[in-house]
Formats: C-alpha cells, structure tokens, sequence
C-alpha cells in the first residue's frame, strides 16, 4: 500500500462556473484557473502521483499548454488514473476535505462523491469529502478562494479491496 497526500487552491474570480468534485455550483463566483478550476479534483490527482511517486499534475498536465485550457477536470482524473492502472494501482480509499467559507457545500458532498467514486472506479464508500470554513482567518475566510487538501491510499490490483 501506498499514501499520497495533494493540496491546491484557487482564487475566486466573476464570470466562471464554480466546479468542483465535478459538480457545477450554482454561484456568483468561480475559480481563475488554466482549466475549469476544480481545486478538489486537482489536490485528488497530486494526491493520487504522489502516492504512486508519479510527480505532480502540473508536470503532467502543463498550465502552459493549450490542450489544457478550460479542460473539465474530470478528464485530468481519468487519465491519472490511466497513469496508475499502468503500474498496477487501484484506489483503497480518498479522504478530501475542502476549505471555504462560501457557499454552503454540504448540499452538494453526495453528488462529489457519486462523480469521484465512478472517476476512480471504486465503491462510494472509498471516497469521503468533507467541507470546513477557517474560524475568521485567511483566504478562505475573506472569501477570497477556495483551498482543498486530499488523502489517498493506494493498493496493488492483488490486494483484497478494503
Ligand atoms: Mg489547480
């Protein structure tokens, strides 16, 4: 077995759809980014390298490159996963937890966690997300963006499913 841990965060911007976990959020704000911004999937993929010691998403997936512009995340994750069913990993479980004081998350958890169960082919139970605010400090308190930070154990395809 093998863990890997991922963060990211983006800053809140008018005029883009607020993703994230795949869902799309009904809000008035959404995340600048080189693609659609979605913070969750993006600290799930560096989680998900670095448990397999593949490195980042940046240096799979360059912000530079055209190819990658607005790019539903989605994709991103499908093909990390890709990367892993190469060196003979599957998904123990993932535990996320996303920080932002707005707008309200819990609504919106099951449905995360119904996309990220089928993009990492693995039962619902296997994918847990939390959502927390930051008690009147930073970033996320000011409203400013939105932070994620994601915990992955691997296992080989051999090993029992947990
Ligand atoms: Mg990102």
């Amino acid at each position: 077995m093998r863990i890997g841990q991922g963060y990211d965060a983006h800053r809140f911007t008018p005029g883009r759809p607020l993703i994230l976990g795949g869902v799309e959020i009904d809000y008035p704000l959404g995340m600048e980014a080189h693609s659609d911004g979605d913070v969750l999937i993006h600290a799930l993929c560096d989680a998900l390298l670095g448990a397999a010691g593949l490195r980042d998403i940046g240096y799979h997936f360059p912000d530079s490159s055209a190819e990658y512009k607005n790019i539903d995340s989605r994709h991103l994750l499908t093909r990390v996963m890709g990367l892993l069913d190469k060196e003979g990993w599957m998904l123990g479980n993932a535990d996320i937890t996303v920080v932002a004081q707005a707008p309200k998350l819990s609504p919106h958890i099951e449905s995360m966690r119904e996309h990220m169960s089928e993009d990492l082919r693995t039962p619902l139970k296997n994918i847990n997300i939390k959502a927390t605010t930051t008690e009147g400090m930073g970033f996320a308190w000011r409203g400013e963006g939105i932070a994620c930070y994601a915990v992955v154990l691997l296992q080989t395809v051999t090993d029992q499913p947990l």
